[in-house]
């Protein structure tokens, strides 16, 4: 008999993957976590039964979340990744030999092991020495911190549930006390095709423009993630995402990346017009 994961993205689209096998399964203090194998994607992790990333195209999500802050901002030596217990945006962040420090506070340990063990494609750096593993929720976490990070990305789960904080004033507003003069923050910004994401997605919106002067989204393709649009946010106290990006800087680093590039760096700034007018309209 076929075995399928299905997520349901509205009431009425619902997205299937062809499951060949369950690998894992458990239920933690904070949420149910999953790992299957299939054919089209490889190997996936879902959450409450949602999805997080498959090893097909979560290249496409890390390398964005962690390559256009880098290429823009001067220094960054202290990164707090919030949430990213799959480790795939630290996987990004340690190819930096600048950075000496990232500080990665997820609040399910058991989300962590399970990726160690059953996706060491994204995992593999969790054991780097310049990387601390604080167990924590992030929203209570950036409380006491204050001008500490070059760097904040905010890979969380969707604005319920765990992730619920982490999309709220109180945390945005900790998040610019927290960083540095020149740094600035990135998150998954959701997606604003669906009307359902679409009102979460301009909610945070706000409350980031409100908490930053600085403020921009950029945007990425991602076939697992519902509609396949995504948005990521970009906010800072002083960089700006194209004005100080500078193409040639990071040509020479010589990263080789699948996704992320020079070009798709400024492309993706450009929205389209309906998203445009959400941003606005806010
Ligand atoms: N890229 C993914 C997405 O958008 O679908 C996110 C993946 S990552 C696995 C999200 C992580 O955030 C989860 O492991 C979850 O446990 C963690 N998380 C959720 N709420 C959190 C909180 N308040 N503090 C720290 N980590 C949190």
């Amino acid at each position: 008999m076929d075995l399928w994961f299905t997520e349901k993205h509205t009431d009425n689209v619902k997205l299937s993957i062809k499951v060949d096998r369950q690998v894992y399964s458990a239920q933690s203090e904070f949420q149910r976590i999953d790992i299957f194998d299939s054919l089209e994607f490889g190997r996936f992790l879902t959450l409450d039964g949602y999805m997080m990333l498959t090893e097909k195209d979560e290249f496409i999500y890390h390398e964005m979340i962690v390559h256009v802050p880098m290429a823009v901002l001067p220094q960054v030596k202290k990164v707090l990744v919030i949430g990213g217990g799959d480790g795939g945006a630290v996987r990004e962040l340690v190819r930096y030999p600048e950075i000496q420090q990232i500080d990665l506070v997820e609040i399910d340990a058991q989300v962590i092991e399970a990726c160690k063990k059953y996706l060491p494609q994204t995992a593999a750096k969790l054991d780097d020495p310049r990387v601390i593993i604080h167990e924590a929720d992030g929203l209570k976490f950036v409380r006491s911190k204050k001008d500490e990070y070059d760097l904040i990305i905010v890979d969380s789960t969707d604005p319920f549930g765990p992730g619920e904080g982490l999309f709220t004033k109180e945390f945005y507003g900790n998040c610019f006390k927290a960083l540095t003069a020149t740094g600035a923050m990135v998150n998954q910004h959701e997606s604003p095709f669906y009307p359902v994401d679409a009102i979460a997605m301009q909610r945070a919106h706000k409350r980031i423009v409100d908490s930053f002067p600085i403020s921009r989204v950029y945007q990425a393709h991602i076939p697992t993630y519902p509609s396949g649009h995504w948005l990521f946010g970009f906010a800072s106290k002083h960089g700006h995402p194209l004005q100080d990006f500078d193409a040639q800087k990071w040509k020479a680093r010589n990263l080789k990346t699948r996704y992320y590039n020079d070009k798709i760096h400024v492309g993706a700034f450009a929205l389209p017009n309906y998203v445009k007018r959400m941003l606005e309209e806010m």
